[in-house]
């Protein structure tokens, strides 16, 4: 039977979300039911409510740091029972055969996986809708286990915030004896700086705001750099071997490429749009820089990053509201004032 779910949609790129109710499908004999405790607010979310990005579908429930509880499991589920804590992240189907999925990499599936939101169900091309509700069905291919006793506030922005700053510092073989930047200290941002720091590199955060300095050296930053000042720029000039660059909005690479040493590589998470102004040939040539990019993260990497954040005691640090704050927590994340990601409390929510 389908579920009816409270929850709270966008419906146009300029009006504020409201409440909103609508069915859940039916649950299919390998998915998972699952009522949402919790739900981190992504960057994310605000570009396509806003349909930053230019392929938004309306009405859409965003959210994709979703951690819940099982209320049922259909006849085929074999990993999870009634009353695990579970996450979902930011995919909710792929196409499950090709290269990439088979190797566990199942976010450059080659058909396009399935976002948690916004996307059409593989199975009956109803719109997906993400955590911003009150309950969601998911296959359990695309669940994964919440580590126990892991503080699940915050741990939710793990889902999305910690897998897509893991998944490349991991990939990249980051560890002791490197020095990663870290550019933009938002929710991604201070993830990144803690993931790395303790993957064993030297970290050093990247920011425009002077007020996140102490914080930043709290969460694990050996250095701090403003990076609108021109002289702090030029005196890390050649110094890193990786920056992984979370910024939401077109800015100037230049000055961050400069900064990285022969073989640097500037790894982009935040920028969906074309690099404007373009990148000086001669900033990657003269050092044999590269510039990478990378998307979330695979499901098996995603459980792995919650063991690792368990194992290490990472949580992200979380500002708790309920959804109806979610419009001006949209507004202050847009100005970067957020310490440093707001997490939904959905029973709170919908009592
Ligand atoms: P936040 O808004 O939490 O943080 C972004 C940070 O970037 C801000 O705190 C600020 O840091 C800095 N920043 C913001 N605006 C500007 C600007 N105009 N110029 C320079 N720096 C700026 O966002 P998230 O961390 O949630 O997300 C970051 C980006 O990553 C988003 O675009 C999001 O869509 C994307 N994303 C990508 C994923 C992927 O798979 N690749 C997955 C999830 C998100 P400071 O004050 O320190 O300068
Ligand atoms: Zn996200």
């Amino acid at each position: 039977m389908p579920v009816t779910t409270q929850a709270y949609a966008a419906f146009s790129p300029d009006q504020p979300l409201s409440s909103w109710t609508f069915e859940r499908r039916a649950p299919r004999a390998d998915d998972v039911s699952i009522d949402i405790l919790y739900c981190g607010v992504c960057h994310s979310d605000l570009h396509f409510a806003r349909d930053d990005w230019g392929f938004s579908s309306y009405p859409v429930v965003p959210g994709h740091e979703i951690v819940g509880r099982v209320t049922s499991v259909g006849s085929d589920v074999s990993h999870y029972q009634v009353g695990d804590v579970v996450g979902v992240g930011c995919m909710v189907d792929s196409c499950r055969h090709c290269s990439a999925c088979h190797d566990g990499l199942e976010q450059y599936c080659q058909e396009g996986f399935t976002m948690t939101y916004g996307s059409p169900d593989r199975h009956d091309q109803s719109l997906t809708q993400g955590g911003y509700s009150r309950h969601v069905v998911v296959s359990e291919r695309f669940v994964v286990r919440m580590p126990e006793g892991i503080d699940l506030q915050g741990a939710a922005p793990i889902l999305c915030a910690g897998i897509t700053t893991y998944s490349p510092l991991r990939h990249h073989g980051v560890g002791p004896g490197h020095k990663v930047g870290v550019i933009g200290m938002g929710g991604l941002g201070h993830m990144g700086v803690k993931l790395a720091r303790a993957l064993g590199a030297e970290v050093t955060l990247f920011t425009r705001s002077e007020g996140k300095r102490e914080e930043a050296l709290a969460q694990g930053a050996d250095h701090v750099v403003i990076s609108t000042d021109e002289a702090q720029m030029e005196a890390v000039a050649g110094r890193f071997d990786f920056m992984l660059d979370t910024i939401p909005v077109q800015h100037d690479l230049n000055p961050y490429l400069n900064a990285l040493g022969h073989d640097g590589t500037h790894i982009l998470v935040g920028l969906l749009e074309p690099i404007d102004p373009p990148i000086n040939a001669a900033n990657l040539l003269m050092k044999r820089r590269v510039v990478a990019g990378s998307l979330i993260g695979g499901m098996a990497e995603t459980q792995e990053v919650l063991e690792f954040c368990a194992k290490h005691d990472i949580a992200c640090d979380v500002e708790m509201i309920k959804i109806d704050q979610i419009n001006e927590a949209f507004e202050r994340m847009e100005k970067g004032d957020v310490k440093y990601r707001f997490v939904i409390d959905m029973q709170a929510s919908f009592p």
